[in-house]
């Protein structure tokens, strides 16, 4: 009996797909039952079958709802995700960006003690790419861009949450980290992105990009005044030549 329990648990979603596994095993575990209960009450042997086929059907409509339930979170999720996240590059998409951005100033407005520092980024002359090797290496230039941030900002700090913005704008949101933190972390992921350059065809792609990067400010009323600033420092550092990036309104090159 024992075993078949650990069996069930242990292969739950095998025996929920595979019909014939499910009523074999119903008929070892009806049959267990049946050892257990034959030496206190003796069934007569129509009895047994009745009851058999009773239990047959109990747990065929058990295993219905199972299935039921369990796709519906599958496709709920599956749903989720699909809203969620942006499919080219696996990372969070816009409207996700949207909600959280939202969630993050209620929390870190009531405490600008706290820091919350959001960075804005955007592929220089990504243009280039798709003119001169194609829309797919534009599309890898996407992803590549996009994953590397996402590791490197999971290995440097659990609180960089990036986002694609749309086309190749990015935006990451650090919980807790002051502009100057910001900017270390940018700068050394921007290193490991240069230094382990993308390839396409045998060529190297010369990924370069800009920054624009600001921080809660008490006077801020909404995210979207942080969102502005972090904007117009984004613009600011393309204006000046590209590959830079501008911090509270000073612009740098990465030197
Ligand atoms: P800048 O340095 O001023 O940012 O120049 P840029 O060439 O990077 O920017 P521009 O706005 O001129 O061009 C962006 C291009 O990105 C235009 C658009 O066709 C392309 N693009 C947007 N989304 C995607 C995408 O998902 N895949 C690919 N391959 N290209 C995209
Ligand atoms: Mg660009
Ligand atoms: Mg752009």
């Amino acid at each position: 009996m024992a075993i078949t329990v650990i069996y069930i648990a242990r292969n739950k979603n095998t025996l929920l797909n595979d019909e014939w596994k499910y009523m074999a095993l119903q008929i070892v575990y009806g049959g267990i039952w049946w050892l257990i209960i034959w030496p206190i009450y003796r069934f007569s042997p129509i009895n047994t079958v009745y009851i058999l086929i009773g239990f047959i059907i109990y747990m065929w409509l058990i295993r219905l709802v199972a299935k039921w339930i369990r796709n519906s979170f599958n496709n709920y999720n599956n749903l989720s995700e699909k809203v969620n996240y942006d499919e080219l590059t696996g990372i969070r998409n816009r409207a996700n960006f949207d909600e959280v951005s939202n969630e993050v100033f209620k929390v870190y407005s009531k405490d600008t003690d706290i820091p919350l520092t959001v960075a804005m980024f955007d592929i220089d002359h990504f243009k280039l790419f798709n003119d001169n090797y194609g829309h797919l290496a534009g599309d890898k230039v996407l992803h590549h861009v996009a994953g590397e941030f996402e590791r490197q900002l999971f290995k440097h700090t659990t609180r960089g949450q990036i986002f694609r913005y749309g086309g190749e704008e990015f935006v990451i949101i650090f919980r807790g980290l002051t502009n100057d933190e910001v900017v270390k972390i940018i700068k050394e992921i921007r290193l490991q992105l240069i230094n382990d350059p993308l390839e396409y065809n045998g060529d190297e792609l010369n990924i370069r990009i800009s920054f624009g990067v600001s921080q809660l400010q008490a006077s801020d009323r909404n995210f979207d005044d942080l969102f502005k600033r972090v904007d117009h420092y984004l613009y600011a550092s393309k204006e000046s030549g590209r590959n830079r990036i501008t911090v509270e309104n000073k612009t740098f090159t990465f030197g």
